[in-house]
């Protein structure tokens, strides 16, 4: 059975008090041992959240890593560092990433195999926009972000992604894709891994949804077969994340 699994991605969000008081309140929540939670504040906050979690089931994330080793990459932050810092994630792929910084899917599998090889496990997200669903091709987008990956990387690499399905028009609009939705798509990646990689890596590997998930209506979205956990944003930074995390309870 795949482990539940419930990512908090805080994106440029918060601040040293208010990044403290969210570890505290998952410090003292009362969180389904069944469930691998991991949350990801920005970069400069990585070490704050780490020194200040006492819980062994909740990881620290980055949000974004490079793709060389060290270097004269101004502004960038290697696996290398991570690893240093004792973060053993990172979300690679993000659709924001994608769309403002120019991430192609060819970036994103480098990066992810680039972070794995360096012993860090990687969040990896894919998605189509709302003008690529309306034009009926979801799932071929999908499947080309699929098949980038999946160029770069093999074996045990799987062992070490998550991958998070994350429709870019439900991203931060409140506008949650239906279960249907959702469950469908999931159940295409777990296809197309079963066709493409292994019979072992399509049972294997969780598929997150992302997008407009809430307090509310997570608890439909967990009970299908297909959908694994949750990558988070804006209730990450909120009590209700707690209740996320507790979705099958
Ligand atoms: P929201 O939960 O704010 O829609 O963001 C989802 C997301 O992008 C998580 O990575």
């Amino acid at each position: 059975a795949r482990k539940f699994f419930v990512g908090g991605n805080f994106k440029m969000n918060g601040t040293k008090e208010s990044i403290k008081s969210i570890v505290k309140g998952l410090n003292e929540a009362q969180l389904d041992s069944n469930v691998e939670v991991v949350i990801a504040p920005p970069a400069l906050f990585l070490q704050l959240a780490s020194s200040e979690l006492k819980k062994d089931n909740v990881a620290v994330s980055a949000q974004n890593v490079y793709d060389k080793p060290n270097g004269a990459y101004t502004g960038e932050i290697s696996v290398a560092q991570l690893k240093d810092s004792d973060i053993h994630w990172t979300i690679l792929g993000h659709s924001e990433r994608r769309t403002l910084l120019g991430e192609t899917d060819e970036v994103v599998a480098s990066k992810t195999k680039f972070a794995i090889d360096g012993g860090v496990s990687v969040i990896w997200c894919c998605g189509e926009s709302l003008e690529e669903r309306e034009g009926g091709n979801t799932i071929s987008v999908i499947e080309r972000q699929l098949a980038a990956l999946a160029a770069k990387v093999s074996g045990d690499d799987w062992k070490k992604i998550v991958i998070a399905y994350e429709p870019i028009w439900a991203i931060g609009t409140g506008k949650v894709a239906t279960v249907q939705q959702a469950q469908e798509v999931h159940e295409a990646i777990r296809k197309w891994l079963r066709a493409n990689v292994s019979e072992a890596v399509a049972d294997e590997t969780r598929i997150l949804y992302g997008g407009s998930v809430n307090g509310k209506n997570c608890k439909d979205l967990a009970k299908e077969k297909d959908i694994d956990g949750f990558l988070v944003g804006g209730a990450s930074l909120k009590p209700e994340f707690i209740d996320i995390v507790n979705s099958n309870l």
